[in-house]
């Protein structure tokens, strides 16, 4: 089975995930917030873009205590989960885990996404944030 085939079981409601909302609302647990996600080029470029302008840095954190299987932006702060909540990509706009029944078709974000690894891409933009401050002090 592919990757692409799990995740289309997933939002068929083929798998069926625990429902860790708090009456719908999303509780911030991170359980979804995983290493992998498909991403598309929309998605890439925004995720760069936001993260790069606002200083994002991963959470280095989880690499330690989750063994790199969740997601670098997972903040673990239950005010505020998703470090790049405003340029998060679209698979983590449409999918919450009290949905039951939904259907691929609705689901555009899958159509040109492949998977990556959050991780290599945090690492490298990781990097680049250092690059520049490092630009900025060198022209004081
Ligand atoms: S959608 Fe994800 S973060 Fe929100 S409650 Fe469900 S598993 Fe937790
Ligand atoms: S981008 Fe944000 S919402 Fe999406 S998996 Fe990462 S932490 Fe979770």
């Amino acid at each position: 089975m592919t990757y692409k085939e799990i995740i289309q079981k997933t939002v068929e409601g083929k798998y069926r995930s625990v429902d860790n909302t708090c009456n719908g609302i999303c509780s911030k647990c991170g359980e979804c917030c995983g290493h992998v996600l498909p991403l598309d080029q929309t998605d890439l470029d925004q995720i760069v873009e936001y993260v790069v302008k606002n200083n994002i840095h991963s959470n280095a954190t989880q690499l330690i205590l989750q063994n790199k299987l969740q997601c670098p932006y997972y903040t673990g702060k239950k005010d505020k989960g998703c470090a790049i909540y405003q340029a998060r990509p679209k698979i983590c706009r449409y999918y919450k885990c009290d949905k039951k029944n939904i259907s691929y078709e609705e689901f555009e974000g899958l159509k040109n996404a492949i998977p990556c690894d959050m991780w290599l891409l945090a690492k490298e933009l990781d990097k680049d944030i250092e690059k520049r401050k490092i630009g900025k002090e060198d022209r004081k």
